[in-house]
Formats: C-alpha cells, structure tokens, sequence
C-alpha cells in the first residue's frame, strides 16, 4: 500500500468518494491538519494532496515524496523549485475552481455596488429601517487583472450583466480577450483610472507581489471599488488601508489576506467600507468535488504511468 498524505481540510469532507478512489487503487489516506504534523507525516508517504499548508526546501528534501498534488492552482506555498529538482512533479487543479472564484466576485460587485452587508446589518443587528443608494453595475467599467481561467470567468459574467469590461493581462493575446467582448488594455495604469470595479486574477510572484501599492490605488477613481480574491500579497495591505480610511477609493472586498488568518487587530477591520471573507473563493461544494477528485486523480495516474 502506498501512503498519500491529505493536508487539506475540505478533501472527503461532503463525500467519501475522492478517499475511496486511492482506496481503490491501491493507497493509504493519512489526514494530517496542523503545519507540525506534516513535516513529519510526509517522511515515508509517496505522495502529498496539499491546500495552503506551506511546504518548504527542507521537507522536500527530507521526505520520499513522489508527486505532489496541489489541492487548487496558487502554488506559491511549495517550494516548487526544491520539487522539480528532486524529479518530484507538482500537480494542480487547473480550472476546477475557477467557477467558484468568478461568482464570489460578482457577489462582491454586487455587495459593494449596493451596500448589501452595510444595509443587512443596519437592519438585522441594528434595528434601523436606514436606505443605501447604490448603483447599478450595468453601463459601468469593471477592470480585470489577469486573464487566466477565473479572470474570463469574471469577463463573461461582467459582460452578461452589461459591464464594459476592460482586461490587462501582457501575456494573452488581444484578439482572445475581444473574443469575450471585453477590450484588452496595453497598460494597468490605464486600467486603473478608467475601471469603477478593479479584480485581481494573478499569480502571486516575484512581479505582481504588492502590484497594488499606494500609487496604484492613487490612480484610481474616488468612486471605485477594488476586489481581490487572488491572494492577500498582491495588495499592499497598509496602503489599502490608508486609501478606504481617507476615502480615496471607495470600497474593497478581500477574500485573501497577507497574512491568513490576518490580526484580530489588524487596521483593516477598522475599514467600514471593506468587505471581508476567509479565503472562501474555491468553498463551494462542487469546487471541492471537482478538486478533489482531480488531485486524487493526478495521483493515481502518476503511479499508473
Ligand atoms: P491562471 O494561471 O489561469 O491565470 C493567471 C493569469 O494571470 C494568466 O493569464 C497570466 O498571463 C496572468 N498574469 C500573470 N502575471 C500577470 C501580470 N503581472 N499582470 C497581468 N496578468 C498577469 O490562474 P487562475 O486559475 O485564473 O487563478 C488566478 C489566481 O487566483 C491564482 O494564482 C490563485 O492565487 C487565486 N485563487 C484564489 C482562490 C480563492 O480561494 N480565493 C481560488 C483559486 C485561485
């Protein structure tokens, strides 16, 4: 029996099938939440399904791993690098998620647009019978960042709500973009003084660390609305906070964070025009079946050959 450690909280959790299938074909499930444990559980495991838990150099090399699947597509928490020098190949759930991540964000568009969580808790923990005038989305800019297999996710659903959708992405080419009715931008600056809602489908590295920074955010409309459910490092989270204190963007909505989870005490709860969520982009059940079943799958395959 060959051991596959599963260090991801969502994996079997609405169906046993994913765990039934490495069952099947020949593999022992270890589940193993906590940073610590990991370490050592992936010693003599073969193979690791794995979703933000960090795995660095040194439990790279020190374990007998064989594959890794990576439970999602970001792979910034494995040091990919120290894998593909062992020969250890590192799987992802390319496009399973991307549904999921792309309705969250017109759940933000819409929670920012009308001041949905501003109204519900007026209401509901307030008992205040208080308007919000919002603003339809329809005729309005929305500017996305990154065109991979969420941010067109994100253009097709903008552009169905009637958004005229502008996208910066260097490395597709312009006439893809035009294909979903959305026009390609050849600078983010331009992207930034023209869109009324801003999202952020990039990969965090070495170039797009913090690629919204005080001057970025500068840029932007007074009335617009950043929303960012990449990850937490894309955004400079101090001078975001600077921004929505000081009125100099509307609003924001993050559902990733630099830190996860971020301080308790952390300046950017101190922002009633932020929304927040706990990195539950990909947390519906059919991403997580999807997923699962995929990186099960990338495992049982690589054995097969
Ligand atoms: P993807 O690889 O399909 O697409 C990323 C796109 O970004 C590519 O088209 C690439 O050309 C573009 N890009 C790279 N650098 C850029 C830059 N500097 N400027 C503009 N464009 C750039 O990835 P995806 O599946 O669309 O996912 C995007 C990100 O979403 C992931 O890397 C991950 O961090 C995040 N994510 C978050 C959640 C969540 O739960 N919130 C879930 C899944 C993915």
């Amino acid at each position: 029996m060959r051991k596959v450690v599963v260090a991801t909280r969502t994996f079997g959790r609405y169906t046993k099938e994913p765990i039934d299938y490495l069952e099947r074909n020949g593999f022992v499930v270890l589940r193993v939440e906590k940073e610590e444990e990991l370490r050592e559980a992936i010693k003599d495991a073969e193979a690791l399904i794995v979703g933000t838990h960090t795995v660095t150099r040194e439990m790279i090399e020190s374990s007998n791993l064989k594959v890794i699947a990576k439970h999602g597509v970001g792979v910034d928490n494995i040091d990919v690098e120290a894998a593909t020098e062992k020969g250890i190949p590192v799987t992802i759930t390319l496009g399973a998620n991307s549904l999921s991540v792309a309705e969250l964000t017109i759940a933000f568009i819409f929670a920012l647009s009308r001041g949905l969580i501003w109204a519900h808790n007026k209401l509901f923990y307030e008992k205040k019978w208080e308007g919000y005038v919002g603003q339809e989305v329809s005729g309005k800019v929305m500017g996305v960042i990154g065109f991979g297999s969420i941010g067109r996710e994100v253009v097709k659903k903008a552009v169905c709500l009637g958004m005229n959708v502008l996208v910066y992405d260097p490395y597709v080419s312009k006439d893809s973009v035009r294909l979903l009715e959305a026009t390609p931008v050849d600078d983010l600056e331009q992207l930034l003084k023209e869109s009324d809602f801003v999202s952020l489908h990039v990969p965090l590295n070495e170039s797009t660390k913090n690629m919204i920074g005080e001057r970025e955010l500068s840029l932007m409309k007074k009335s617009a609305f950043l929303i960012n459910t990449s990850r937490g490092e894309l955004v400079d989270e101090e001078a975001l906070v600077k921004a929505l204190k000081e009125g100099r963007i509307a609003g924001a909505a993050l559902d990733v964070f630099s830190e996860e989870p971020p301080d308790a005490n952390s300046p950017l709860f101190e922002c009633p025009n932020l929304i927040t969520t706990a990195h539950i982009g990909a947390h519906t059940k059919e991403a997580i079946f999807r997923m699962n079943m995929m990186a099960a799958q990338s495992i049982v395959d690589f054995f097969k050959g």
